[in-house]
């Protein structure tokens, strides 16, 4: 397997002589919180697949789910003429959950990149319907991730995913992000930070014309970027402007959805209510390719009122609305409330965040550690803490190596080791990952 793997897969985001070199764990089973290698070496999946596995692996309501829509209803689309019994089962229940966040229809995706760019041409439509057509621009957080597709990867605040693709769409300018830890303005203090960063997004704003924006997008906690929760008063402060001044906000939780962060969404941790909000990952708990981008009532409104004649949407994914993932999505949804994901999430959130910061304590290797809101955490790595300077790429192999044998997968990215297991995972599971970090960082 390892000899065929690299002389014939290409993986996302790997350089191919990379996995040349290091061939990939390859992973052939998976259960509860656990993933099972080829060698039959178990761990406990810190990772949580890639941030989407809330539920685990075993998960047999959403399995179920699956097998019995695949029988009555194994695929149609919903582009013309047709829906489905699933999608409006769904949306219905969408239409309940995304309630408090002010968002009303869905737009189904079939992932986090699509749900990404149908928002951003929602948003520039929106505009058009209103007689506004000069907003055409977006903004965006440095560290920002928004997926890969080009409207994504253009609003992308992290150079590496941008640069081999230039010229991207051209409008998009990015914001200072609220990292406290590194920061041009060398502010510590996060709510100063967050003052900075939005008189920057203001400042950014007033350059470009406010009447030429679209719309903002950003995450409610930085992911890729390396899990960076910004000051409560961050977001709340970005809805304010972006009001005052015509601009859509856009919240991308293909994260933070439904439960990662110790709230059902991102947007009500900070009490914000976006225009859109992009979904995929953990609605289907990874089982099924799915995604659905919700729009709030006003924004529907001014599309289904429209006599322009221009909103009709002209565009859609073969799998929009697919209803196996539809069936997938509503068992989960059942489940995540069932089995109190949530108050997990926040309990098991704050042990893992302690521990970290324990062991920030004992490994002068730690800079810094992020979390504090859920299964969403983060250590950054330096090989000196007083300049800061980010620890070797070997160093973090050796961390991630050492914990993988010592019973936990964590990812690496940048400098940063990130955490973001299943929601439902025990306290044991915990101290599991924690003592596998620990037994990394020592060797390291
Ligand atoms: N937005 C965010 C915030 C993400 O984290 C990701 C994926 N990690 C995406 C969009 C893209 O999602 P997908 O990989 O499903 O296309």
């Amino acid at each position: 397997l390892k000899a065929n793997n690299a002389r014939s897969i290409w993986h996302p985001m790997t350089a191919p002589s990379d996995s040349l070199n290091n061939p990939p764990t390859i992973i052939t089973g998976a259960s509860g919180v656990r993933i099972r290698d080829v060698d039959g070496h178990e761990v406990v999946d810190a990772v949580g697949g890639l941030w989407n596995v809330n539920l685990g692996y075993s998960c047999q309501p959403v399995k179920d789910a699956i097998a019995a829509q695949l029988d009555a209803l194994p695929y149609y689309s919903i582009f013309r003429g047709t829906s489905n019994d699933k999608v409006i089962e769904l949306a219905e229940v969408l239409r309940d959950f995304f309630a408090p966040d002010g968002l009303t229809r869905a737009f189904y995706t079939s992932g986090g990149s699509d749900s990404v760019e149908t928002a951003l041409r929602l948003a520039r439509q929106y505009h058009k319907i209103r007689g506004d057509a000069g907003r055409v621009k977006y903004l965006s957080l440095k560290k920002g991730y928004h997926g890969t597709h080009f409207g994504g990867a253009s609003v992308n605040g992290n150079a590496n995913f941008r640069t081999a693709y230039e010229p991207l769409l051209p409008g998009c300018h990015h914001i200072p992000a609220p990292y406290t830890y590194r920061n041009p303005f060398n502010e510590t203090d996060p709510e100063r930070l967050a003052q900075l960063c939005l008189a920057a997004l203001e400042d950014e704003i007033a350059f470009q014309g406010a009447g030429t924006i679209a719309a903002m997008i950003m995450e409610p906690i930085l992911g890729a970027g390396g899990v960076i929760p910004p000051h409560p008063s961050f977001m709340p402060g970005v809805a304010a402007i972006c009001r005052k001044n015509g601009i859509l906000l856009i919240a991308d939780e293909v994260i933070t959805a439904f439960g990662r962060t110790g709230a059902w969404t991102g947007s009500r941790l900070w009490g914000v209510k976006p225009d859109f909000t992009c979904t995929a990952k953990a609605i289907t708990n990874a089982f099924f390719p799915f995604g659905a981008v919700m729009i709030a009532e006003a924004v529907a409104e001014v599309f289904e009122k429209d006599e322009t004649g221009k909103a009709a949407i002209g565009h859609g994914y073969t799998y929009s609305g697919h209803p196996v993932g539809a069936a997938a999505a509503l068992a989960c949804l059942a489940e995540t409330k069932r089995l109190n994901v949530i108050e997990n999430a926040a309990a098991r959130g704050t042990q893992l965040h302690e521990g970290m910061k324990a062991l920030q304590a004992r490994h002068s290797l730690i800079g810094d550690v992020r979390g504090g809101h859920g299964l969403m955490c983060a250590m950054e790595l330096v090989s000196d803490r007083a300049t800061k300077k980010p620890a070797d790429k070997a160093v973090l192999a050796r961390v991630q190596e050492t914990a993988y044998r010592s019973g936990a997968m964590v990812r690496v990215s940048g400098p940063n080791i990130i955490l973001s297991p299943p929601l439902v995972l025990t306290a044991a599971d915990v101290e599991v990952i924690l003592s596998a970090l620990d037994a990394g960082l020592s060797a390291a």
